[in-house]
């Protein structure tokens, strides 16, 4: 594969599984050195590392809860003492706590907001605040840095069930939106990429039986469901020279889903 990303630096929150270790992985083939996060899983996390190491770049682990600030100042800090900056930052960590509007707790809601939104906006302050203080890198890039938030189809998709959930990538959107439109001065890319639905942990339940998977599939045109390498693809346009005119916008990547299949018929 061709090195589009050599010498620079990754950071990927989250990365231990699904969509996060995919674009780790496919940051590092493509000549990144990547920062792998994760909040719980080391052996998730050192598996990636691994696989990076094996494709040719660096990579380290590093164990930090996204919604806690102290953790995340602390997370940057060892990225740029081990590698010397960070030119590329993947919000990618979030989850899912299910229930119906009426029925959901606080702690539901606040926890989704926190990891998912919170945990973006101090990842990304702390990646802004690095790339000011280094400023331009041309031989490594012609953007200054890049940030890419992982949304999803529910930036666009109301969704009922998941309220607190597609609050948060909502908030994604614009958090996005406003960083590219305040940085993009500083040379500094902004975008999101909105998948629909990728093989992963966290959505199970909707793959893991054949009925489950063919009622997945009368929502997606293409016909099949998305796996962490097609996303990786997309981040690492993404982080690269040949996305340099694409800031504040999201890229979905979802087989057609926002199409909205059930009205092929045209009935
Ligand atoms: P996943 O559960 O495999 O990955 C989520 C990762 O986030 C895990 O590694 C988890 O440990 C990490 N994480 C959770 N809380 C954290 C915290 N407080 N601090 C640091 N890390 C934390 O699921 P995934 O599908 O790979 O999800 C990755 C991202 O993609 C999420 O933001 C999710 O909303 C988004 N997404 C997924 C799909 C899909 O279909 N899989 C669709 C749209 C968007």
């Amino acid at each position: 594969m061709e090195k589009k990303l050599a010498g620079q630096i990754a950071l990927v929150t989250g990365g231990s599984s699904g969509i996060g270790a995919g674009v780790a992985l496919a940051l590092g083939q493509a000549g990144a050195n990547v920062v792998v996060n994760y909040s719980s899983s080391l052996k998730g996390a050192q598996e990636v590392v691994a696989q990076i190491e094996a494709a040719g770049s660096r990579a380290i682990a590093v164990q930090a809860d996204v919604s806690q600030e102290a953790q995340v100042q602390a997370m940057f800090k060892e990225a740029i003492e081990q590698f010397g900056t960070i030119d590329i930052l993947v919000n990618n960590a979030g989850l899912q706590k299910d229930a119906k509007f009426d029925e959901m707790t606080l702690d539901q809601w606040q926890t989704v907001i926190n990891i998912n939104l919170t945990g973006q906006f101090l990842c990304a302050r702390e990646a802004i605040r690095e790339f000011l203080r280094r400023g331009p890198r041309p031989e490594v890039s012609l953007a200054t840095g890049k940030i890419i938030c992982m949304s999803s189809v529910h930036e666009v998709i109301p969704w009922a069930g998941h309220v607190n959930y597609a609050a948060s990538k909502g908030g994604v959107k614009l958090l996005m939106q406003s960083l590219a439109q305040e940085y993009g001065d500083r040379k500094i890319r902004v975008n999101s990429i909105a998948p629909g639905a990728i093989q992963t942990p966290i959505n199970k339940p909707a793959w893991e039986t054949t009925q489950a998977l063919n009622s997945l599939m009368s929502l997606i045109p293409y016909n099949r469901i998305g796996q962490p390498d097609d996303i990786g693809k997309l981040a690492v346009f993404l982080a690269s020279d040949d996305s340099d005119y694409i800031t504040g916008t999201s890229i979905l990547i979802d087989g057609g889903m926002t199409v909205f299949e059930s009205f092929a018929t045209g009935g």
